[in-house]
């Protein structure tokens, strides 16, 4: 009775991952009415028939390559700005450097809006715009502001964004360029999200806040389909991810087993790594305590304002992926982020954003303690671009004066 599809999406229903309650994937939906995210479904076992990896070869570079396992189920519905298909590099210097020879940046500071939010803004707002949704509201930290407003823009969508008032300057320009309406709270992103839900419940707009509709999740799973690809069906051993409200990491798991499931990848999925920053860390808090979710996290601060979630609807999820892949949650401190950023900036030339660094210095240090091996393959994500954040380093410049000779 759910099964409604094409050969273009293999979308069949949504599924509750908590109460297994099932909803239709032809109208719009929320969260679930026990709470939890809802979360796609596809009809695998048709596709795993349908299709092969040898299929994939003459098909565009972005992430719409993989559109049997996403959710728009006509392409003219599709909001495209060339996302995904970003490199996966080696890093041989910090390979080198950290003791593990196999280590790769998946690198999304190529994408569009500066950050891999590109990935949920574009499938979420393609998939918004074929059932019908014309304006959204979402709170952010900054980037998922900048890109879900750009997307609005070439989609013909009318956006609101909530964001607290120290979220990055730069993201505010984003949304105000693309012609957002931006409102800024006094307070974290716990405080703009409740007033993002009160505002949802008396005006009944579409709230696209993360894990809040089904379909942000299936723009970031791509970044599981990219690696896979990128390492020729290859698993890795290791994928450490920079961990706010989790999307970013049940996407690549969810990925993942939507990949073992069609028969393309098999034996062990990597370990997932949950990386957050040590002034708010209610995942590794979580994975520590050995619980199945999180507590709220209290006077929360970070500089990697991305990761910058007090709480998360899905966190039973994100430590789900963690204990299914016997992974790990580790937290970093914002020292340890900026003295990365300058490292790996310095070693292979790429200018990461702090959730990325935060995540280079998380596999530093589960090298170190032997959590790596040595010989293992392991992947980071860098999410963004450090050109997106203003403060860099304090680092004393010489300034010429072009009227005097050099003086040294
Ligand atoms: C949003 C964001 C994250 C965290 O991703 P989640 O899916 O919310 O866990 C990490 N890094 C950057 C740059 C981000 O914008
Ligand atoms: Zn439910």
């Amino acid at each position: 009775m759910f099964m409604v599809r094409d050969n273009y999406s293999y979308l069949s229903h949504l599924e509750c991952p908590k109460c297994e309650l099932i909803y239709h994937s032809t109208e719009v939906q929320q969260v679930c009415s026990c709470g939890s995210p809802l979360l796609a479904r596809y009809d695998l076992e048709s596709l795993s028939k349908d299709w092969d990896p040898s299929s994939l070869k003459d098909r565009e570079k972005n992430l719409w390559r993989y559109h049997e396992l996403l959710p728009v189920r006509q392409p003219q519905h599709i909001v495209c700005l060339g996302e995904g298909m970003t490199p996966l590099l080696r890093m041989p210097s910090l390979g080198m450097d950290m003791s593990i020879p196999k280590l790769y940046m998946k690198d999304e500071s190529l994408m569009p809006s500066g950050s891999f939010k590109a990935r949920g803004a574009a499938v979420g707002i393609s998939k918004a715009k074929e059932l019908g949704v014309h304006r959204f509201i979402i709170p952010s930290n900054g980037s998922a502001g900048a890109a879900w407003s750009l997307y609005a823009a070439r989609g013909g969508m009318s956006s609101s964004i909530v964001m607290p008032v120290h979220a990055p300057r730069i993201t505010r320009d984003g949304c105000i360029a693309a012609g957002a309406e931006l409102l800024l709270v006094k307070g974290s992103i716990s405080d703009a999200g409740r007033m993002v839900a009160e505002k949802v419940k008396r005006e009944g707009l579409y709230d696209a806040t993360a894990l809040k509709e089904p379909y942000r999740i299936e723009g970031k799973k791509t970044m599981g389909f990219e690696i896979i690809e990128q390492m020729d069906f290859e698993v890795p051993d290791v994928i450490l991810y920079p961990t706010g409200t989790g999307a970013g990491l049940i996407g690549i798991h969810k990925a993942l087993q939507e990949l073992q499931e069609i028969g393309w990848i098999s034996g062990p999925l990597p370990r997932l790594v949950a990386v957050q920053s040590k002034g708010c860390a209610p995942i590794v808090k979580a994975w520590e305590d050995q619980q199945t979710k999180s507590m709220f996290w209290e006077q929360s601060s970070t500089e990697a304002h991305d990761i910058h979630v007090p709480k998360t609807i899905g966190d039973f999820l994100v430590l789900d992926a963690i204990y299914q892949t016997g992974g790990a949650a580790i937290s970093v401190t914002d020292e340890e982020i900026s003295a990365e950023q300058e490292q790996v900036t310095r070693m292979e030339g790429s200018f990461l954003c702090p959730e990325g660094a935060a995540t280079f210095a998380a596999a530093r240090i589960l090298r170190s303690n032997g959590w790596i091996e040595e010989e293992e393959k392991v992947v980071v994500l860098n999410t963004g671009s450090g050109l997106k954040y203003p403060r860099i380093s304090s680092n004393e410049v010489t300034l010429l004066d072009p009227e005097e000779a050099w003086t040294s």
